[in-house]
């Protein structure tokens, strides 16, 4: 088991040198750390995500102060979904929005607490503006959570730290999912499922729309995810040897006549995003293979962090040598740029390389040109 308090990774430096990328975190957490942090952590480039309204701007700050340093990610998280309405026109109250969204329906008392919702097609306005300045962004953070509880205070969960000592030993609670003492003690109230998809949805199209790559936040939920994207997999397949051949441009998949079953030109727009990561995956082993089936139109990847995955046990081990080689990532899914993200990400890929066998060295190499894939697309081959 990782020792957290531990804030020293023990990589020599010349694996460092290799390049060893974040596949997800979320540093704008702790905003004021970032910049201090990104210069003494040797992580080569962050993707940090974004989860709700108020931190989009904090992620497109970062990206545009360090381009070197940071892939920023513009999505809205399901734990925070509740906030958004998705019809055309505004409720009537916040109390009707919330009984139609939240399961068990909740008490007024409870309602009085929240805030006003806001229009998921003005967050969606502000998704697109922020995907349209950043060329190498990416969509997330997105995805369901079937497990997720509301807080009992009504407030947003958050990970902020008060305090600003990189060691400080928050993080077993953060393992919980609730970091600061109000938003640890949890309502029964859950965001119903549709609601969630809706949001989902509405955001993955905009990903299809600009062909950015998403990164996928599932908790109970891997049956409905694949769902979902097979929905929008319908009628597209990869294309055949000649057809790459001729059209040589990536995302050039074959749509096929549902009508009488002949290929069209790929050249529609695609109604899904080309590369997905399924973050801190913690389906069945069984299911990566569905995921990775070279036939999808898509590229599945799989991003593992140490502390969400290590609690999986052995189960975690068969996941890992389940998922491809070149379809794998790592992640710290940490809340605060500093050493101890630094030594989560060392930790999760000595154990990574320890799984599927790799040396080190190998192992870093092979992860970094899988993030690169992901990220920039370089992975039509
Ligand atoms: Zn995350």
């Amino acid at each position: 088991m990782f020792d957290f308090t531990a804030a020293e990774d023990d990589l020599p430096s010349s694996v460092w040198e290799l390049g060893i990328y974040d596949a997800h975190c979320h540093p704008t957490d702790n905003y004021k750390r970032l910049a201090e942090a990104l210069g003494i952590i040797d992580i080569s480039k962050l993707t940090i995500m974004a989860t709700r309204l108020d931190d989009q701007v904090k992620v497109r700050d970062a990206a545009t102060q360090y381009p070197e340093r940071i892939v920023p990610s513009f999505g809205y998280h399901p734990w925070f979904t509740h906030l958004l309405y998705t019809s055309p026109m505004p409720p009537e109250s916040k109390y009707h929005h919330y009984r139609s969204v939240l399961l068990p329906e909740p008490p007024t008392e409870f309602m009085d607490l929240l805030p006003d919702p806001v229009s998921l097609s003005s967050f969606i306005e502000i998704l697109i503006e922020n995907i349209e300045t950043h060329k190498n962004a990416l969509v997330g953070e997105i995805g369901i959570d079937r497990s997720f509880r509301l807080p009992k205070s009504g407030k947003l969960i958050s990970f902020e730290e008060s305090d600003t000592d990189d060691s400080s030993s928050a993080s077993s609670e953060v393992v919980n999912g609730h970091n600061s003492s109000d938003t640890k003690k949890l309502s029964p109230f859950t965001v119903k499922q549709e609601h969630q998809t809706e949001v989902l949805l509405a955001q993955l199209r905009v990903a299809a729309k600009f062909r950015r790559p998403v990164s996928v936040h599932g908790v109970q939920a891997h049956g409905i995810l694949y769902e979902i994207f097979s929905r929008l997999w319908t009628g597209y397949s990869v294309p055949t040897r000649r057809q790459k051949k001729k059209e040589k441009e990536e995302q050039k998949f074959v749509k096929l006549d549902m009508e009488d079953g002949t290929p069209k030109s790929g050249n529609d727009q695609l109604p899904f995003p080309a590369r997905i990561c399924l973050h801190s995956y913690s389906g069945p082993p069984d299911q990566i293979k569905l995921w990775t089936n070279r036939k999808l139109p898509a590229a599945v990847y799989f991003s593992f962090s140490i502390l969400i995955n290590s609690r999986y046990g052995d189960k975690f081990k068969q996941v890992l040598r389940a998922v491809p080689d070149d379809r794998l990532l790592v992640e710290s899914d940490f809340h605060m740029a500093g050493k101890k993200m630094q030594a989560l990400l060392a930790e999760i890929v000595k154990f990574v390389c320890e799984v599927k066998g790799w040396e080190l060295d190998q192992g870093v190499r092979t992860l970094g040109n899988n993030w690169r894939a992901f990220v920039y697309g370089t992975d039509d081959l």
